[in-house]
């Protein structure tokens, strides 16, 4: 496809300016200009991330960011909490446990949020616990986590509090030093407007504290060198040199926009889009809607692959079917990033000619109506 339209949760496209950063010749990490490029980004992430904490740049996707917070931050047979509502909840589990941690699973329903409750009373009783970890955006279910909530509870504890942001970041408000989240997690290939390859983590001064005890196996994602290497403006192994010059572009972006006005902008599309998906008679999936990302149960006795497979072979535009149990159920069009008023519009008009295509009874435009109602309305 000539002109392919993303509008998955990520990859999420890259615009031309940072692509041209991308094609640029290489130069040396371990030099003047490739320092200054480094406290650039190193300021910027703080901007978006609402930290004053170091935000350290991994050349990884966002999974190594994750394990880094895993790794660094805890000691064998720890206590952790795991907030479990989909598929990047259920990473958290598989991760801590795979680092021989014990961690409390509290199941969520999918497309709901946790019972504030539940972890107050696993806090309180078990005052061993070290650490929380949650997602801001669980990007499987297309919906928000109540994290300022969550980080209220914890504070109160020795528990750190550790979220997976890796989709949400930039489009679902996360408000890292105010709400006091310890670690934020993040990746390059969704709000960053990058493609794939950095992965982005936050450390508070009590997380750094629980960083001095960790006794676990760590090498390349060793936080405790990579912050030495921070302080200096470098990094301990080579960087990902033209990745990070790309974000350094995207984020001079986000910072000429604001990362309020892209708060509200998103929240504004993702508004527009749940509108769009009840005025074509479907459902959405979520109880607490994501800024980034909306789910749309798919009509009975339509396969939400063919959905998908359709709209991408005719006509270049792609977007997520479900994922695990809810995978044909579920479609999930990406509201994040460059993702802009104009992808939606297109995307929904031809998700009505699919939709029609596969058997359904649409009402030519009216998703097209709704969405310029409330965009333009
Ligand atoms: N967490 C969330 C919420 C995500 O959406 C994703 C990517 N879909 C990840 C973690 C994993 O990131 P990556 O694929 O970059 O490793």
């Amino acid at each position: 496809m000539e002109h392919p339209y993303l509008m998955t949760p990520g990859p999420s496209p890259v615009p031309a300016q940072v692509r041209e950063e991308l094609a640029k010749e290489m130069i040396h990490h371990r030099t003047d200009q490739f320092r200054a490029v480094l406290k650039e980004t190193a300021q910027g992430l703080q901007y978006v991330f609402c930290t004053q904490n170091p935000v350290l740049i991994l050349a990884s996707s966002g999974t190594g960011a994750m394990e880094a917070a895993v790794s660094n931050f805890f000691s064998s047979g720890d206590k952790v909490i795991t907030v479990v509502g989909g598929k990047f909840g259920e990473r958290w589990q598989e991760l801590a446990l795979a680092y021989g941690l014990k961690p409390y699973k509290i199941d969520v329903e999918w497309g709901d949020v946790v019972d504030i409750e539940k972890i107050g009373d696993l806090l309180k009783k078990d005052k061993e616990i070290k650490g929380v970890f949650a997602t801001l955006c669980e990007t499987s279910t297309a919906t928000v986590f109540n994290i300022e909530e969550i980080a209220r509870v914890v504070k109160n504890y020795q528990a750190i509090l550790i979220v997976d942001a890796v989709s949400g970041l930039g489009q679902d408000k996360l408000l890292a030093d105010e709400w006091g989240v310890d670690v934020v997690v993040s990746g390059s290939q969704k709000g960053f407007m990058l493609p794939p390859g950095l992965g982005f983590i936050s450390i508070s001064e009590k997380a750094k504290q629980l960083m001095a005890q960790s006794n676990l196996p760590k090498y390349y994602f060793d936080l405790k060198k990579a912050l030495k290497s921070y302080e200096k403006n470098d990094t301990p192994y080579t960087a990902a040199v033209s990745l990070v010059r790309a974000l350094a572009k995207a984020l001079e972006m986000i910072r000429k926009e604001t990362i309020e006005s892209r708060w509200e902008k998103f929240a504004k599309m993702a508004k527009a889009t749940q509108a769009a998906v009840k005025s074509l008679g479907l459902e959405l999936f979520s109880k607490h809607p994501a800024s980034s990302v909306t789910a749309a149960v798919v009509p009975l006795g339509i396969k939400a692959t063919d959905i998908v497979k359709k709209l991408r072979s005719d006509y270049g535009i792609s977007i997520a079917a479900g994922q695990a149990q809810v995978k044909e159920k579920i479609i999930r069009i990406a509201h994040m990033g460059y993702i802009n008023e104009q992808d939606l519009i297109m995307c929904f008009s031809l998700l009505e000619k699919v939709l029609a295509d596969l058997g359904e009874k649409v009402n030519y435009g009216i998703s097209v109506k709704t969405l310029q109602e409330e965009l333009y309305g």
